[in-house]
């Protein structure tokens, strides 16, 4: 019988999964390390001070993921915070560099027409 090679087993502490302690695959890993116990995971959690997984880099998730190629819960919060944290900033760059251009084109012209006399070519090539 070649039973032990179909049965899930916990990458941390190697035992099979139980209706009171059952396996979880909270990342993409595949094989003999895609199972592990919620407990196991919250052990290993706490001993690393990661939230993802160091062989895949999957953020864990704490539900049970039925289908490998299932979407997987993404840290939304985490990607919507640093989207709009650099669309401020960008934002404030533009908002800098506007006014920057603004004051340039406002300055450069109006000394521009005390050194050469002229501007209205100048300004043309712009
Ligand atoms: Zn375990
Ligand atoms: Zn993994």
């Amino acid at each position: 019988m070649d039973t032990a090679e179909e049965a899930d087993i916990c990458r941390v502490c190697r035992s099979e999964g139980t209706s009171d302690k059952p396996l979880y695959h909270p990342c993409v890993c595949t094989g003999s390390i895609k199972f592990i116990h919620q407990e196991c995971l919250v052990q290993w959690l706490k001993h690393s001070r990661k939230e993802y997984c160091e062989l895949c880099k999957h953020r864990f998730a704490f539900t049970p993921i039925y289908s490998p190629d299932m979407p997987s819960r993404l840290p939304i919060q985490d990607i919507c915070a640093g989207l709009l944290s650099s669309v401020g900033t960008a934002i404030r760059y533009w908002f800098h560099y506007t006014l920057v251009a603004f004051a340039w084109l406002g300055v450069v012209p109006l000394t521009a027409s005390h050194i050469h006399g002229s501007t209205r070519s100048w300004e043309l090539q712009l």
